[in-house]
């Protein structure tokens, strides 16, 4: 095939896919940067040249989160025990296909919602720290992992190890990220009220981080809590600095908001 057939096959192309030149000998796999890249992996906006092994791992998690919509559906309806067993049975089939831990880490936390939402909060708090010693990706995960033990905790009748466990995880800051602290502020505020004490003023600056990342100041309210509650229902629907700075450099458009 001609360079010119090979660059209308590989069409349509996105912006900032970082496609290797097609006179590249053995350019590197779009996604673990390692290995050669000999497979197509193809999405219907975008395709990229992975490894073999990327290009399974990436097939397996399109796969899980396309089931997960009809697990969603059997939650809804509290068939708890069918979503259970339907995403262990998932994981059993596709371990071999696990390279990287992807599914059985979001498997494990999964199965730790499912329990929650079952109201069996002690397995739900077992299956919790299952999905915690897997490692993290970036701080987000660690946060959300910490809103999500906490929460259990809290259920389980002990608020204030719930608002020292979320305030461990959500120490773990990396300005990367700075964009998602007005999402999770919220959590300060419900742990903080469940134990009676207004959120600690040493998180204040960990706020004016995010709002200083979405170009507003942090709203003046009574308490930093109702601030940190302003700002994130002010921020909900507006572009991060780093989608700015996409949109900026791009002409429009939605940019990823992940480092
Ligand atoms: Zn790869």
């Amino acid at each position: 095939m001609s360079a010119a057939g090979l660059e209308t096959e590989l069409n349509p192309m996105q912006e900032g896919d970082d496609m290797p030149s097609v006179d590249e000998p053995h350019p590197l796999c779009w996604f673990c940067r390692k290995k050669p890249a000999t497979e197509l992996y193809i999405q219907p906006k975008s395709t990229k040249r992975v490894c073999a092994t990327c290009l399974d791992r990436l097939q397996v998690q399109d796969a899980y989160e396309h089931a997960w919509l009809h697990f969603l559906v059997l939650e809804d309806e509290e068939r708890y025990e069918e979503v259970l067993a339907g995403i262990g049975a998932f994981l059993e089939a596709n371990r071999h296909r696990d390279h990287d831990q992807w599914l059985a880490r979001s498997i494990t936390r999964d199965r730790s919602s499912v329990l929650f939402e079952a109201g069996r909060y002690a397995e739900a708090d077992e299956a919790c720290d299952a999905w915690g010693r897997f490692p993290f990706d970036n701080v987000t995960d660690r946060w959300f992992h910490g809103s999500a033990k906490a929460q259990i905790v809290q259920a389980l009748g002990r608020p204030q190890e719930a608002l020292a466990i979320f305030e461990e995880a959500f120490s773990h800051q990396d300005p990367r990220y700075a964009s998602a602290i007005p999402y999770y502020l919220h959590w300060l505020v419900d742990f903080s009220d469940a134990v009676g004490q207004p959120v600690d003023e040493k998180w204040r600056r960990v706020a004016e981080a995010g709002a200083e990342d979405f170009a507003v100041e942090m709203p003046v309210r009574d308490s930093l809590g109702e601030s940190m509650l302003a700002l994130a229902e002010m921020t909900r629907e507006m572009p991060s600095k780093r989608q700015r700075e996409w949109e900026a450099t791009h002409g429009g458009g939605t940019g990823e908001d992940k480092p």
